[in-house]
């Protein structure tokens, strides 16, 4: 393992985009607390510091405890304002200029917010970000064991009545015994009006669920896809059409995808020329954030400065950002990378 210092320089100093990035998995220790205060919360501390504990990672039973308990506190819109404005906080302290956050407004609405404020918080909150210098664009969840009704709900949503900034169609939840191929009508539509494919897949389930994204879903890009590399011929597909992955390094040891960073498949699918991008998923719940993710991968695979270099351009190139920002990070990012040479 061996981080060099320019490494280190480059990612500390770095532009970057985050690409995998959910609602109530970006809250912060400070968020969930006010939140916690704001609704008498008797399950989450409304301290900030006894937060910090609350959200650390035991085991995956436990995570899901503190996920759901965090999302039953986003019952008004001022709590999604609230959300988005503390991550913008945290992202922008990392030099994170924009990203893609998975929202999943079939559960915003069953937890009592009506869609029309959900659409308006989201614009609130967008204007928050940009005040931090983030910007955010939107992907629209289905939460893929509540089944097809949240699906039809989440299309009508992105259809009727589509938030500014909505990019993506995403698929994430369960995904074991949650086929892909189901909700193919409702992500052919989705595309028929310009959003992006971008369901999660070999994470929680194998390399059968990465066929059936790409196959089923048409999938522009693939949540995580780390278990791609349990399939030699998977792996040189993705290579050869160059289909980015949204990998989240930290969130699959917690969860138990992988058993740690230094095993993580990361460093097989960079070495085989793969569309590699490095994100967080739900960074606070996995004590991480995006720039511990790159030192991390950096550090336990001896990346060196041109490989880091190409991650962060990565993230950008795989984005569904305008072109005019495109432009912008990757200028920023080459000129990161010669402050460090
Ligand atoms: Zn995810």
């Amino acid at each position: 393992m061996t981080l060099h210092p320019a490494v280190a320089a480059f990612i500390a100093d770095a532009p970057k985009a985050e690409l995998h990035l959910h609602l109530v998995g970006s809250a912060s220790a400070a968020t969930v607390a006010r939140l916690a205060r704001r609704h008498g919360s008797p399950v989450v501390p409304h301290d900030e510091q006894l937060v910090v504990d609350h959200l650390r990672f035991v085991d995956f039973p436990h995570f899901i405890d503190v996920y759901s308990g965090v999302n039953a506190l986003v019952t008004e819109p001022i709590d999604v304002v609230d959300l988005i404005d503390g991550a913008a906080r945290d992202l922008a302290r990392q030099h994170v200029r924009y990203a893609e956050m998975a929202i999943t407004p079939y559960d915003n609405v069953l937890a009592g917010i009506a869609y029309a404020e959900l659409v308006d918080a989201l614009a609130d909150g967008r204007r928050l970000a940009r005040g931090h210098g983030v910007e955010f664009a939107w992907i629209y969840d289905i939460a893929g064991e509540r089944g097809l009704p949240a699906a039809e709900a989440t299309l009508r949503f992105a259809l009727e009545r589509p938030p500014d900034g909505l990019v993506g169609f995403g698929l994430a939840g369960a995904e074991a015994g949650v086929g892909r191929s189901r909700f193919a009508p409702y992500f052919d539509t989705a595309r028929a009006v310009g959003l992006r494919s971008v369901p999660h897949a070999g994470e929680g389930d194998g390399p059968a669920s990465v066929w059936c994204a790409l196959g089923y879903l048409r999938a522009d890009r693939i949540g995580h896809g780390v278990r791609a590399v349990e399939d030699d011929r998977l792996v040189t597909h993705l290579v050869e059409r160059q289909i980015p992955l949204e990998v989240c390094p930290s969130s699959n040891v917690c969860t138990g995808v992988v058993p740690s960073i230094a095993a993580h498949p990361i460093g097989t699918l960079i070495d085989a020329g793969a569309f590699v991008t490095v994100n967080t998923d739900d960074p606070p719940m996995f004590s991480t954030t995006l720039t511990d993710e790159y030192l991390r991968v950096a550090d336990a695979f001896s990346l060196d400065l041109d490989t880091v270099v190409a991650l962060h351009r990565n993230a950008v190139t795989a984005s569904f950002m305008p072109d005019t920002l495109r432009v912008e990070l990757l200028t920023g990012i080459d000129d990161a990378a010669a402050r460090c040479r």
